[in-house]
């Protein structure tokens, strides 16, 4: 497995695989590699003749005094993970490698980043679509693999791609968790131990929202209130959001209908921490 830190290497591999005529997959992460990222990068093994995995944290979807800086970084243990896993390429660039003076050209999307996230976090989807868009020109995958985890994001890359005629598949992959219910994220390295604990008020309540579905609930926000009123029990827990949205175009809907995305983000101490669950 090799590491690349410029576009030029990339390129250069890539271009000798296509002349083989192999297929490509793409697994873009900011590192910190877990067993949620090790699905993906499975899952592109087994479809394509390449897999090539990114590691960049992208300055640019990061906000003003959000965890750029201290976002974990640990490229020794992510490439040994990658390499068990049969990678073939990690593409680590600097920032100055993606950004060269005078950067001014960006991916805005409407609609889809307005909703959820994009609310709090309102330069986020432009930072990812962008380097997103820069990334898949780069690697030129045949498939792009992307975590329900992040479902808005998975929503908002799938419209891209379309929109913009990108000659790629997306492929949305299911949320691994631990053991106790805790979607893996390397953002749950922030939390101590107390914090920890009062994370799983997250997934008991997507776990609370699906078993109201399974029993025949359909009026949304008595889902989406329910779910908050769990959440709020927990005194370390503070809502950012808890909303149902049309799964295609995460505008919110009052009524259970398919597909329906019910996404939370919620702060446990200063970690936000999002989790979700999809009918569809
Ligand atoms: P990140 O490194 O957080 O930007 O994530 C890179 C990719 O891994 C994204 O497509 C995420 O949705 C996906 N991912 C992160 N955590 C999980 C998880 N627990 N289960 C499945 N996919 C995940």
């Amino acid at each position: 497995m090799q590491i690349a830190t410029t576009i030029n290497e990339v390129r250069a591999n890539v271009k000798a695989w296509k002349k083989e005529g192999l297929s490509v997959g793409f697994v873009p992460t900011m590192g910190y590699l877990h067993e949620g990222h090790g699905s993906l990068i499975s899952r592109a093994r087994a479809e394509n003749d390449k897999v090539v995995v990114s590691i960049f944290v992208n300055p640019m979807q990061f906000g003003p005094g959000e965890d750029l800086e201290s976002y974990p970084r640990d490229l020794d243990k992510d490439s040994a993970y990658c390499e068990s896993l049969g990678a073939d390429l990690i593409f680590h660039p600097e920032p100055e490698e993606m950004y060269t003076d005078g950067f001014c050209s960006y991916v805005d999307m409407s609609v889809l980043t307005e909703e959820l996230c994009g609310l709090s976090r309102p330069v986020h989807f432009r930072g990812v679509c962008t380097v997103v868009n820069k990334l898949f020109n780069i690697v030129q995958p045949d498939r792009a693999y992307f975590g329900q985890k992040d479902a808005q994001q998975l929503a908002i890359i799938k419209r891209m791609v379309q929109d913009l005629n990108m000659d790629l598949e997306i492929i949305g992959c299911p949320i691994v968790r631990e053991e106790d219910g805790l979607a893996k994220s390397s953002r749950n390295t922030y939390l101590s131990a107390e914090e920890r604990q009062a994370a799983l008020v997250l997934s008991k309540a997507v776990k609370l929202g699906q078993e109201l579905v399974a029993a025949g609930e359909t009026n949304a926000k008595k889902i989406v209130s329910e779910m908050s009123a769990l959440i709020e029990k927990e005194p370390l827990a503070r809502i950012d959001y808890v909303k149902a949205v049309d799964g295609l175009t995460m505008q919110q809907i009052e009524s259970v209908k398919e597909p329906m995305l019910v996404a939370l983000a919620v702060y446990i101490g200063k970690t936000r921490l999002i989790d979700n669950f999809m009918i569809s």
